[in-house]
Order: structure tokens, then C-alpha cells, then sequence
């Protein structure tokens, strides 16, 4: 039961790692380290007895990856590796093209030349765009409004055909609502270069005193408290959901070779209501000031369940009380992330 996990050194590659080692898999991680720490390989060692074998590579190296797929016979691959900054998409949209889709491109393409047909992929809950209705089900129209969330749709739509298009592929489309938290360890966490751009982190920072304060994107959204609501998702109940989807790839049919699930909580929770939650973890006040709605966030989303309970068989365990005591363990044993420890 070997496996393949592109993008494994990163923030959630390294604890999906954690979650099929101690399944029993021999995992193979292969990243190029654009965005993470090789400091986090021997963290997973440290909480699972086991060093995840590791590949230095890019994805859109095909040959790299024939090549490491036949030497260590990986039964199936589970797809991180690539960009995920909504803002920095709109700068530099061919880096997220070229990464994103052709990457996923080359992937597809090497598992199909040494025939590895397993796929779990990385999608975002950012592909169903400004929401219809609430909550999000996966029959939700897809209207991604950035092109971040382009490159989702379009790595989605060619797996559909794939898929389509030869009845040996098995390939679960996992798309993620708000990932937050750590490993209740402390050892493994989100370790964001330069300025975080996401909430959680935002807050971690401020509470560690590495940033002043938090600005509130936003008083003046039609939510409960003016904020914007999202569903925030513990990150360990989040690759939990991928165990349960690879080896739910195992028991499709060859004519129902695809399917697309949320991963998600099913709550919406506000700004505001974050940040209660942290000053509760923590222990101390998180100073913040309301400022102007940053441009191309929506007011509230948040996923409909129904098809991961009864399809996967899974759900989130973890609160957000959870979410926030891990995310401050997590920060208060590494304030400056996994550079001081690899330094
Ligand atoms: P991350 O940046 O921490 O991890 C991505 C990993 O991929 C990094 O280790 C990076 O070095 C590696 N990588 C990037 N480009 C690569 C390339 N061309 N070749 C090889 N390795 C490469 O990000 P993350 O938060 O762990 O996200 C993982 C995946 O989940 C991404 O595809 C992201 O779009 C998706 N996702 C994340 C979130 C989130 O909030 N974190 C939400 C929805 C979807
Ligand atoms: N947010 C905020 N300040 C920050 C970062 C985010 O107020 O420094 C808000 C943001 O406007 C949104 C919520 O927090 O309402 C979650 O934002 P995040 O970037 O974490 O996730 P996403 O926008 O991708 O859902």
C-alpha cells in the first residue's frame, strides 16, 4: 500500500501524511519545496515513528514523476501540490495556469503512462463562487470569480472527462471549505511566508505578538454581526476525510469512476466569532479594528454535509474550540514557524 502525496511537505500534505502512515501506507512525498520546510518530514516522524519518504520535484516534471511512481509502485496518488493564493492569482495568473492545471496536466499524464489510476484531488469550495443558495450542495452551479478558482474548475472538468473517458480511473474531487487548526502535538501547523493572508493565521500571529493587530475585512455584510461567516474546518478532521475517500475509490463501479464531495462542517461561523474563540484559547485579547470589505470576498458561505455523511461515511469530530486551542499550541511551540527549527 505505497502512495503518493504531491505537495505532502506543505501545510495540509503533512498532516494527511500523519493520517495514512498511521493507517499503515507507505507514503512518498514529492514537493518541490516552493512553499514548505523539509523540517516538517521530520516532524511527521516525530508524532508517527515513521519518516515519509521524500522526492524533490515539481510536478510539472513528467518524467520525474513516471519515474517516481514506478520505483516505489505507488498504488495511488493524493494531488496538494500547487498555489492557492486568491489574491496573488490575479497578479500572476500564468504562475497559477502553469502550476495548477498544467501541473495536474503532467501528473494525470505520467499516472496514465505507468498506469497508477487512483486519484484524490485537492478542489476548493471556491469553485461554486458568489453562493445561489445556502447551504452549498455539490449540485451548487460553479462560477469560480477569481483565477484561483479557475484553475479548480478547470483541473475538475478535466477529470471528469478523464474519468469519462476510460472506465480504469478512480478519482474523488474533494472540495475543502475553510482548513484551520494543527496537530493536537503542536508539531505539525500552518507556517505561512511573509503576511498571512487567511484569518486563522492572521489571528495565531497577533496572539503570539509577531503582529499588532487583526484589520476586519468588513462590518457591514447582511451576516449576524456584520462579518463574514465561512466554515472552518479542523485540518485533522479534513485529511480524515481523505482516508475515507481513497479507499472509498476502491468500491466505485467503472461507470461512476468520479465523484465531488465537500469537506466542511456544515456551521458558518463570523469573524467576530473567531476571534472570541481564539481569546478564549488563548487566554488573552486579540486587538483588532474593523476596516473596508476586501475586494472579491463573498458574505457567508458554508457547505451542505448531507453527501460526505452518506456517501463517505464521514464527518467532523473537532469544534471550533478544537480549532482554536490546537492552532495556539501550535504557535506557541513554533512563534516563528519551522524556520527556527531547521535554521
Ligand atoms: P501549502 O502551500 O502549504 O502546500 C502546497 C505544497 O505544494 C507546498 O509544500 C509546496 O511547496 C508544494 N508545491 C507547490 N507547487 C508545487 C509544484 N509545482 N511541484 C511540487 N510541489 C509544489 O498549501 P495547503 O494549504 O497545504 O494546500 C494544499 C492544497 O489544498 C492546494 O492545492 C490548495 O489549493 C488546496 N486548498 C487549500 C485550502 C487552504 O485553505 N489551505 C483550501 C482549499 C483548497
Ligand atoms: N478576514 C479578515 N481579516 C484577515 C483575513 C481574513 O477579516 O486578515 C476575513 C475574510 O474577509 C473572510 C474570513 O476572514 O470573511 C475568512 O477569510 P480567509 O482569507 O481565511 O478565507 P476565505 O476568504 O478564503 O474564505
Amino acid at each position: 500500500m505505497s502512495i503518493l502525496i504531491t505537495g505532502g511537505a506543505g501545510y495540509l500534505g503533512s498532516h494527511c501524511c500523519v493520517s495514512f502512515i498511521e493507517r499503515g501506507y507507505d507514503v512518498v512525498v514529492f514537493d518541490n519545496l516552493r512553499n514548505s520546510n523539509p523540517e516538517a518530514l521530520r516532524r511527521i516522524e516525530a508524532i508517527t515513528g515513521k519518516m515519509p519518504k521524500f522526492e524533490q520535484g515539481d510536478v510539472r516534471d513528467q518524467a520525474a514523476l513516471e519515474t517516481v511512481l514506478k520505483r516505489h509502485d505507488c498504488d495511488g496518488v493524493i494531488h496538494f501540490a500547487g498555489l492557492k493564493a486568491v489574491g496573488e492569482s490575479s497578479q500572476d495568473p500564468l504562475s497559477y495556469y502553469d502550476n495548477n492545471v498544467i501541473g495536474t496536466h503532467r501528473l494525470l499524464s505520467a499516472m496514465s503512462a505507468v498506469g497508477t489510476h487512483r486519484l484524490i484531488f485537492s478542489s476548493s469550495a471556491t469553485v461554486y463562487g458568489e453562493p445561489k443558495s445556502l447551504p452549498l450542495t455539490e449540485e451548487h452551479s460553479l462560477n469560480p470569480v477569481n483565477p484561483y478558482g479557475r484553475t479548480k474548475l478547470i483541473v475538475e472538468d478535466m477529470l471528469r472527462d478523464l474519468a469519462a473517458s476510460n472506465p480504469a480511473w478512480r478519482v474523488g474531487v474533494l472540495r475543502y471549505f475553510n482548513p484551520v487548526g494543527a496537530h493536537s502535538s503542536g508539531l505539525l501547523g500552518e507556517d505561512p511566508q511573509g503576511v498571512p493572508n487567511n484569518l486563522m493565521p492572521f489571528i495565531a500571529q497577533v496572539a503570539v505578538g509577531r503582529r499588532k493587530q487583526l484589520s476586519v475585512f468588513g462590518g457591514d455584510y447582511p451576516t449576524r454581526d456584520g462579518t463574514g461567516v465561512r466554515d472552518y474546518i479542523h485540518v485533522v478532521d479534513l485529511v480524515e476525510g481523505h482516508l475515507r475517500a481513497y479507499e472509498k475509490l476502491s468500491a466505485l463501479g467503472s461507470s461512476e469512476n468520479c465523484f465531488s464531495v465537500n469537506l466542511g462542517t456544515g456551521n458558518g461561523y463570523s469573524v467576530l466569532e473567531m476571534i472570541r474563540a481564539f481569546e478564549r484559547g488563548a487566554n488573552q485579547p486579540i486587538p483588532f479594528e474593523i476596516v473596508a470589505r476586501r475586494e472579491g470576498d463573498v458574505s457567508e458561505f458554508y457547505a451542505d454535509t448531507q453527501k460526505a455523511t452518506e456517501f463517505l461515511a464521514w464527518s467532523a469530530e473537532r469544534d471550533l474550540d478544537d480549532m482554536c486551542s490546537d492552532t495556539w499550541n501550535w504557535v506557541r511551540k513554533n512563534p516563528g514557524g519551522y524556520k527556527s527549527a531547521s535554521d
